[in-house]
């Protein structure tokens, strides 16, 4: 298994309420020529968890932070106009929570970031790191 010192939260940058799944996100990253999604774990509109990349191996969702660190994102964070915007589902926090409380058990070493903290993004338009530590 690799060292996972950082738990990276990231949204989907899509549209309040539409709702994508893993496997679309998957067909996006392929077609900018990456060898399947880029992250670890999925959050759906309803918090269904779906898995991405296997843990075992690097994501691709921020530069200069994959080799040590897990990529969650959900589905989400634009609002019906296109702009950053909060815009988890009740499901989607309880979900969020979870996951990565579980993670955080299983890597208690890992601290839990937003994509935000890491580069000029409004990504995942949320304080993950002050709600999640
Ligand atoms: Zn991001």
């Amino acid at each position: 298994m690799r060292n996972i010192t950082e738990i990276i939260v990231h949204c989907s940058a899509t549209r309040a309420g539409m709702d994508f799944h893993a496997a679309d996100i998957d067909r996006w990253h392929r077609e900018r020529g990456w060898r399947c999604i880029g992250y670890h774990y999925v959050v759906d509109i309803d918090g269904t968890i779906e898995t991405g990349r296997a843990l075992t191996e690097q994501g691709a969702h921020c530069a200069g932070h994959n080799r040590h660190s897990i990529g969650i994102c959900y589905i989400g964070g634009l609002d019906e106009y296109g702009q950053p915007c909060d815009t988890r589902t009740e499901n989607q926090k309880a979900s969020l929570l979870h996951l990565i409380h579980t993670l955080k058990e299983q890597f208690p070493q890992a601290h839990v970031y937003g994509h935000r903290d890491f580069a000029a993004k409004a990504c995942p338009c949320f304080n993950a790191k002050k709600e999640y530590e």
